[in-house]
Formats: structure tokens, C-alpha cells, sequence
């Protein structure tokens, strides 16, 4: 049986976030609205306070009790024993020579996560923040750096919103308008993609709970349907996805051979293309949507006449727009980006028969912030190891 949820509802998954941890302190950047006023009322406070404390977090991003100012200050040192707010705090910013801003952020347990600005010089406004869901990710894909780290745990749904607010907090200090009178936040930053470290999917529940967080009215009421939940295939959770949120599908298909995708995304072992395409079917589409398909393109592996053939057939019939993304090397993945000329055949191929197909331009891999290149501490020693190996082939 599918429980069809009310997507507004933040207090319709209820995973078990309400509670204190060991040392008794509830995390409140996980708390729905509701959840936040039982707590106040449980700890014999008036409810409308938990109203206040939610705008300070997911409305004026404040993170901190301390800034909470029309607080009384008994009030917040109560809080301050009890509660906490968990978000991830800045370790580093890079900035891309495009623009592309890269966010290294430490969870409070010594994690290190990344989410990447991406600003549109050619649209004012359309900019797009890439967010994390895990920290590592389970899923093995070869071409890809955040692989490498493994899965080390999942991030809360707070630590996933905290993402957002951070970053708006960071780019308001960096001379970004953010006109207060709209509280959506959409003016700056246009889509959210959940394509950061991590299978979002993998972590769904809080996933969900975190695209609810963000949505709701009380906080930036920001659309679902700029937010883009992108999966390598998960396909037992891609219908939940749909049915509990509003957010875009994004699935990372980058092959059209069950035996290629098998190779390079282990997922395809057990879900393979024709579930996953099935899958794609089945998701409850909003009219005038399509499924994204990201097809990361690799030297000679996926990038023949007969794939983009291939993909012709495997689209057919689907509401589909197609991202080819000319594969960024590093020192964690053995492929090869394609020439730019074999990315234009493939392209003009797919296009001819009648499909919405885009190259995606590639942004900040020079700050190893592109697509696929989140790989933290791991990509960064790879670099180094890389640097000494060709010194010393150098010296040799
Ligand atoms: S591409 Fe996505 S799903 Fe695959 S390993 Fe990387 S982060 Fe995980």
C-alpha cells in the first residue's frame, strides 16, 4: 500500500529527530513548526515562542540562540542547555576564476562536507546551489570522487537546510542583495540541487524532511519545484520522492548497456536500466515537467555513435531532457573526458531525433567543484600524491 503524505506536512515522517541525544539536547534545525511548539509547551513555555525560533532559523538564518534577540535572555540560556542547533560551519571557501564558489563545511562531529555556488552571469538571479545529503556516498560510482570517501553517515535534515542557509548568510557578507522582503530566498538562488556529496535518495527521509523544512510558509517558503533531487538509480525509493514532495527528479543514467552501467555505477546490478527507466514512468510527473537525465560522458566507454543510437531508443516515449557533462578528470577516476568534437556529434545525434539535449558547461573545476569532483580531504591528498609522482617522473 502507498500512504500518499500531504506534501506540506513537515510532521508526516516522523523519524525519530524529536528526541534528546545522550547528553540531552534536542537538535532544533531538525524541528518542524509543530514539533518545535510541542517542545516549547512540554518545557513549559508558551507556544508562540517556538513560532519566533523557527523564523530566527529557517527564515532569517540565524543558527546561533545567542542571535535570537527578542528572546528574553532566560529564555535562551534555557535553550542553550537544552537545545542546539547543528549546523555545519565554514572550513573554507574557494573561489572558482568563473564565479563557481566551493564550501568546505565541518559537521559537529569532524565531517567534512561540500556544497557548491554556482552564479549565472548571463541570467541575473539564476544562480544554482549544489547541496550534500551524506557524508561519502555508498554507491561506488568510478567516475566519481566523493566515491572514494565511502558512506561515513548520513546528514540530518538539518544539516542539509543548514547548507542553504549558510551559504545565503555567506554571499549577503559578500555584497549578494538579498531583498528581506522576500523571504523564499528564489531571487538569488534560483534551483537547489541535491547533487552534492551523497545519494539523496539514500537518505530520504531526511531528504524529504529537509525540502519540507525549507518550503514551509514560516521559513523561506521556498518552491519545491526548484529543487532538483538527483539519483544514480535508486529506484525502490524514486517514487516516494515524487509522491511526498514536489521536487524535480534528476537521474544520473550515463550509460546505455546494462554491462557498461553495471561497470561503472554498481547500482545498475541491481536495479538495471529497464527498472530504472520503469521507475522514471511511474513518477508522478506534474504536467508540463520531464525527467532530467544527467549522462556524464567518458572517452570511449559511453561516448560511441551507437550509445547516443542507443539512447534515442532507451528515451523514447519518456519526458526527458537530456545533461551530457563532458567528464572532469582527477586523480580518483581512471576515465578520460571526451574531445569536444565527439561531445558535439553525440549531441547533434540525440538532438536530430528530436530530443532536448544539452551539454552542460563544465564550472570550477579548478576548484575541484565541478560535477562529480566532490571528494574532499581524499581528492585533495590524490592531488598531492599525483603532484609528487609527476615530480618525481620529472626528476627520473
Ligand atoms: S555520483 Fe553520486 S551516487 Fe555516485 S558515488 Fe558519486 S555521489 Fe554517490
Amino acid at each position: 500500500m502507498t500512504v500518499i503524505t500531504n506534501k506540506n506536512d513537515v510532521t508526516a515522517i516522523r523519524p525519530e529527530l524529536e528526541e534528546a541525544d545522550s547528553q540531552g539536547l534536542t537538535d532544533f534545525l531538525n524541528l518542524s513548526l509543530s514539533d518545535m511548539r510541542a517542545w516549547f509547551e512540554n518545557h513549559g513555555e508558551r507556544t508562540f515562542r517556538a513560532d519566533q525560533v523557527f523564523q530566527w532559523i529557517h527564515r532569517k538564518r540565524v543558527l546561533s540562540f545567542e542571535g535570537m534577540t527578542n528572546l528574553s535572555k532566560d529564555l535562551r540560556q534555557k535553550l542553550n542547555e537544552s537545545a542546539i542547533l547543528r549546523a555545519p560551519q565554514i572550513e573554507t571557501v574557494q573561489e572558482s576564476a568563473d564565479g563557481t564558489r566551493k564550501y568546505q563545511l565541518r559537521t559537529y562531529d569532524d565531517f567534512m562536507i561540500e556544497c557548491v555556488f554556482i552564479p549565472n552571469a548571463s541570467a541575473a538571479g539564476r544562480n544554482t546551489l549544489c547541496i550534500s545529503s551524506q557524508v561519502g556516498c555508498a554507491m561506488g560510482c568510478r567516475f566519481c570522487a566523493t566515491a572514494a570517501i565511502k558512506l561515513k553517515r548520513n546528514l540530518g535534515a538539518g544539516e542539509i537546510v543548514a547548507q542553504l542557509y549558510t551559504v545565503l548568510n555567506d554571499l549577503e557578507q559578500n555584497g549578494y542583495e538579498l531583498d528581506k522582503t522576500k523571504p523564499h530566498a528564489q531571487h538569488v538562488i534560483a534551483n537547489l540541487v541535491y547533487m552534492g556529496m551523497g545519494e539523496p535518495l539514500h537518505n530520504v527521509d531526511n531528504v524529504i524532511r529537509s525540502i519540507r523544512l525549507i518550503g514551509a510558509d514560516d521559513g523561506l517558503n521556498y518552491a519545491a519545484r526548484r529543487i532538483t533531487v538527483s539519483t544514480s538509480g535508486l529506484v525502490k525509493n524514486m517514487l516516494r520522492l515524487g509522491e511526498e514532495t514536489d521536487a524535480q527528479l534528476a537521474v544520473s543514467l550515463n550509460a546505455t548497456t546494462d554491462d557498461t552501467r553495471s561497470e561503472i555505477m554498481p547500482v545498475n546490478r541491481k536495479w538495471q536500466i529497464k527498472d530504472l527507466l520503469d521507475a522514471c514512468r511511474s513518477f508522478p510527473l506534474k504536467a508540463g515537467r520531464r525527467v532530467t537525465f544527467e549522462y556524464v560522458m567518458l572517452a570511449g566507454i559511453n561516448d560511441s555513435d551507437e550509445d547516443a543510437r542507443r539512447l534515442i531508443r532507451l528515451m523514447k516515449g519518456l519526458k526527458s531532457k537530456i545533461n551530457l557533462i563532458p567528464f572532469n578528470p582527477h586523480p580518483l577516476s581512471p576515465y578520460e573526458r571526451p574531445s569536444a568534437e565527439r561531445v558535439a556529434v553525440f549531441q547533434r545525434l540525440v538532438a536530430d531525433a528530436g530530443f532536448s539535449v544539452f551539454v552542460r558547461t563544465t564550472r570550477g573545476d579548478d576548484i575541484d567543484a565541478a560535477c562529480g569532483m566532490l571528494g574532499g580531504e581524499k581528492l585533495e591528498g590524490a592531488r598531492e600524491q599525483e603532484l609528487v609522482n609527476i615530480s618525481l617522473s620529472d626528476a627520473s
